[in-house]
Formats: structure tokens, C-alpha cells, sequence
């Protein structure tokens, strides 16, 4: 998006918060920021801070000044370098991410975009570009929006970064991966997304970041920036809202 549009978009939105006053994304009580909940939720929101993965976000214990990895990361092969988390999907989370994907509640994306944002700041690279992970077409229609990409234009515009909403394409529908374990997961979406021709042309020689709302085992991520790097992509990182953990 343009920066002139960007800046009419804001005076919008000053313009609605006077009519309409900010809200708890979570409990709809008033709130006085626009960063989305009141103290009560915000407090029982598990975000993620101290020390994670450097690949999936996921928390860890402890402290430590080096690039720690967890078990996960350390036994399947992630096809891309950095990655970063917001929240532990559970509780609060888990509930505001359902909402957000099939609760048509788009007005979540905005702020949980700027929690992505202040954990993603750290993974920039020169000349990024955010690039969604795609819902196959059938979903989209019966969906009518792609939490993904409403989530990675919100971050980009928050890191001031270009974005690409149909950069990737799922080329045949991929049955839901709910239930599945994680070697089913990973077989079942080998090949499935691919860069669309149309848009290699962004991500041709730059650095991806690749933005989901939800990292379980990774499969979908890690079919996406496979296709990000045979499309000519420098590397990929990762930015999700949630992380899945284990013993969460
Ligand atoms: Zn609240
Ligand atoms: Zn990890």
C-alpha cells in the first residue's frame, strides 16, 4: 500500500475512534490504548517474552545470550532461518486467534499485528518483503478473508515493510490437517504451495517474511518457504501470532 494511502487510512481510523471508542479485543470492555485489551485480559493474555526459540518463537526455560532452539526445532529440518511468536496458543490467545480466523473478527488483526511486530523488529532484514501463508481458493470463498494475509498486511505496515497478499498459491485443495500427526502434516502438504508466476517477480532475490496466524508442527510454514526459496527468495523467516507448545 501507498504511503499517501497509509496516511489517509490513519485519519480514518482517528476518525472512527471518536465515534466509536477502542475496545477489549477480548472481554469488548472499554479500553483506553488502541492496543487492544484491558488490563484484566491483557494479564491473563500469555505472551511470549524472555527467552525462544529463535526458529519457532516457542518459549524456553531459563536465560541465555546465545541462539537457543527447542526439541522440535532441533529434529525436524525448518527450511528457514529465524523465527518469532506473540503469544502461546492457549487461553486467551487461543480464543482471539479462533476469533480472528473463523469468528469474522477482522478488527482483532490490527493490534495482533503490533504484538508480531514487536517481536519480529529483531528478524528485519534489508528490502523484506511479508508475504502470507495462502488458504486454498474454496476456503477463501466460503471464508471470505485470509486471516494470514490481514495479519501480514497489518505487520508490514507496522515494520514499514513491503507486503505481497497472493505471492503464494495452494495449487490443489489440501484436506484440513486437524487431527493429523506431524509426519501426516508434513507428507500431506509436500508440494502443495507454490510461488504464483504472476508474483515471483517480488520475491525474486529479497528476503521473505512469511506470516500465519498459527505454528503447530510447521508443515504449512515450511511448504511456504520452500516455495519462497525455488522461487529465488535470499531466505525466509517467520513470524506467527501463536505458537503451539507442547506442555502449554
Ligand atoms: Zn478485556
Ligand atoms: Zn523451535
Amino acid at each position: 500500500m501507498l504511503k499517501a494511502d497509509r496516511a489517509w487510512r490513519a485519519r480514518m481510523q482517528t476518525l472512527v475512534q471518536l465515534v466509536y471508542p477502542p475496545r477489549c479485543l477480548s472481554c469488548g470492555g472499554l479500553v483506553e490504548t488502541d492496543f487492544g485489551l484491558c488490563t484484566g485480559c491483557w494479564k491473563e493474555t500469555p505472551f511470549i517474552a524472555g527467552l525462544a526459540c529463535d526458529l519457532c518463537g516457542v518459549p524456553l526455560p531459563g536465560q541465555s545470550d546465545g541462539v537457543e532452539h527447542c526439541d522440535d526445532c532441533m529434529t525436524v529440518q525448518r527450511p528457514w532461518v529465524q523465527g518469532r511468536a506473540a503469544l502461546v496458543y492457549k487461553d486467551r490467545a487461543r480464543r482471539m486467534v479462533l476469533a480472528l480466523k473463523h469468528g469474522d473478527r477482522q478488527d482483532i488483526a490490527k493490534p495482533a499485528a503490533r504484538w508480531m511486530a514487536r517481536q519480529t523488529r529483531a528478524m528485519l532484514r534489508e528490502n523484506m518483503v511479508a508475504v502470507p501463508v495462502p488458504l486454498h481458493l474454496h476456503r477463501m470463498l466460503a471464508r471470505r478473508y485470509n486471516q494470514s494475509a490481514l495479519l501480514a498486511e497489518h505487520l508490514a505496515e507496522a515494520l514499514d515493510i513491503d507486503w505481497c497478499a497472493d505471492a503464494l498459491h495452494r495449487h490443489e485443495a489440501t484436506p484440513s490437517l486437524d487431527g493429523k500427526g506431524r509426519n501426516e502434516r508434513f507428507e500431506t502438504l509436500q508440494g502443495t504451495i507454490r510461488a504464483s508466476e504472476w508474483r515471483t517477480r517480488m520475491i525474486e532475490g529479497r528476503p521473505v517474511l512469511l506470516v500465519d496466524d498459527v505454528m503447530t508442527s510447521g508443515a504449512t510454514l515450511a511448504a511456504c518457504a520452500e516455495a519462497c526459496l525455488a522461487a529465488g527468495a535470499t531466505e525466509v523467516c517467520v513470524s506467527v501470532l501463536a505458537r503451539v507448545a507442547k506442555d502449554a
